[in-house]
């Protein structure tokens, strides 16, 4: 991608409204904008970032078995009212009328639409079990939006569900969405925890909240460093740790996920139930597990960036290599870009390449906040040796290599 007609309008300064370091990175690396408190337009950079995410999230459900669907944001208030959580939900549930003066909400999150789906639609105990999953925009009217994606009004999630005849086989689905998940968070290239947690809302008895670690996160976390233990402290028992004191840490964890083992709460008061083999009706039991696709692009800022801009991990990153012509107007130097930029890319790399009429301090500037794992720069010095500088977005480390070769680590990577 030519950055001379890239949209990726960067800024200088810190924006005064961005308290955390992933929303001014993200504001000034042109990657989001604010529409309104919490709502927010993604620019081409971002959403590269965030379709980077929902690959590996799809992939990962798709190959633990569960289904995609997609629901609608707009949701009758009549659902919420056979659950009870029209009420329960309180402010935060955003209500709205159509022209028949019906009442409306848009989903916080979809358990009733789907309990609805499935009680439809499914008769037998033959037809169970099976996962359901989307990748969608919810809204939640927070009572603090702030952070920018960390805690948005409309964010994006991917929520499954899981229907089971039993509460044993929903264990067995919730173990699976479990294992899904350990692979999602390892893949994301992120360091992170999982931790027994609270229910809260949503109701049931089994749950578990994976948190990446991060000086900015509103949850605290107390983990054993030698081994798997961690809770959230919000439920954490310290007299039934058997932990010894001294292998505990504290850290502070961003919520990028949270699984719960519904049993019967919506299946129960919305009437979802099948055939049994003996002819009996019995309720379907539940399982709902999500994760906050949007915020993990900020908390993957958040634990990966320095004095500069973002390093981002090469899992999420918008492009591969960040191609840097420090001189615009060195015909020769252009001819030398243009042709390492179309090598590049014919070797499948995702490139974008700085071909603007800037000085060059702007360019470094504007890479190192961008944050590519590699930076390839080359200028008229560099060019009478046949040369092109490479640098380590990650580590700084820069060498200089002939035109057409590459960086091992990143070669390897090739083709
Ligand atoms: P929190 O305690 O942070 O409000 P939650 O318990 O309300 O989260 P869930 O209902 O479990 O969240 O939603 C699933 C995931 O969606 C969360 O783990 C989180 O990653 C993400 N999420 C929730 N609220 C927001 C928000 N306002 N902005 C961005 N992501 C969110
Ligand atoms: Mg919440």
């Amino acid at each position: 991608m030519r950055q001379s007609s890239y949209f990726a309008p960067t800024i200088k300064e810190n924006p005064a409204e961005a308290q955390v370091v992933s929303h001014r990175l993200m504001l000034r690396s042109g990657m989001i904008r604010q529409v309104t408190s919490g709502v927010y337009n993604y620019l081409p950079l971002g959403l590269k970032v965030l379709q980077k995410i929902e690959n590996i999230v799809r992939e990962e459900m798709n190959a633990s078995g569960a289904q995609e669907i997609l629901m609608p944001m707009v949701q009758p208030l009549e659902i919420w009212k056979e659950t009870g959580r029209d009420d329960k939900y309180g402010p935060e549930l955003l209500r709205l009328k159509d022209r028949h003066d019906r009442d409306f909400c848009l989903g916080p999150t979809h358990e009733e639409v789907i309990t609805d789906l499935v009680r439809n639609n499914v008769q037998s105990y033959k037809q169970l079990p099976f996962m359901l999953y989307q990748i969608q925009n919810k809204f939640r009217d927070e009572v603090r939006p702030r952070f920018g994606l960390m805690r948005g009004r409309e964010f994006l999630m991917k929520d499954c569900y899981s229907f089971d005849v039993s509460v044993e086989k929903a264990k067995d689905s919730y173990e699976i969405m479990q294992k899904a998940y350990c692979r999602i968070f390892d893949r994301l290239g992120l360091d992170w925890r999982m931790v027994d947690a609270d229910s809260g809302e949503i109701g049931g008895d089994f749950s578990h909240e994976f948190h990446v670690l991060a000086s900015t996160g509103e949850d605290t976390l107390i983990f054993d460093t030698e081994g798997e233990y961690a809770v959230n402290v919000e439920k954490h028992d310290a007299d039934n740790c058997s932990v010894p004191a001294e292998r505990l840490k504290e850290a502070k964890g961003i919520e990028v996920g949270h699984i719960f083992l519904l049993k019967d709460a919506y299946s129960a008061p919305m009437s979802a139930e099948v055939l049994s083999d003996e002819g009996k009706n019995i309720t379907i039991q539940m399982g709902c597990y999500g994760i906050g696709v949007s915020r993990i692009m900020a908390a993957a800022i958040e634990q990966n960036h320095d004095e500069n801009g973002i390093i981002w991990p090469e899992q999420l990153a918008p492009f591969a290599i960040h191609l840097i012509n420090l001189r615009g107007k060195d015909e020769e130097c252009a001819a030398a870009c243009d042709k390492l930029y179309a090598d590049l890319k014919a070797q499948g790399h995702d490139v974008l390449y700085d071909d603007r009429e800037a000085g060059a301090g702007q360019k470094f500037a504007d890479a190192d906040l961008i944050g590519c794992p590699w930076q390839c720069t080359i200028g008229p010095r560099g060019l009478k040796n046949g040369e092109a500088e490479w640098k380590n977005r990650r580590t700084g480390e820069t060498v200089n290599l002939p035109l057409g070769e590459l960086p091992q680590t990143l070669g390897s990577k090739a083709a």
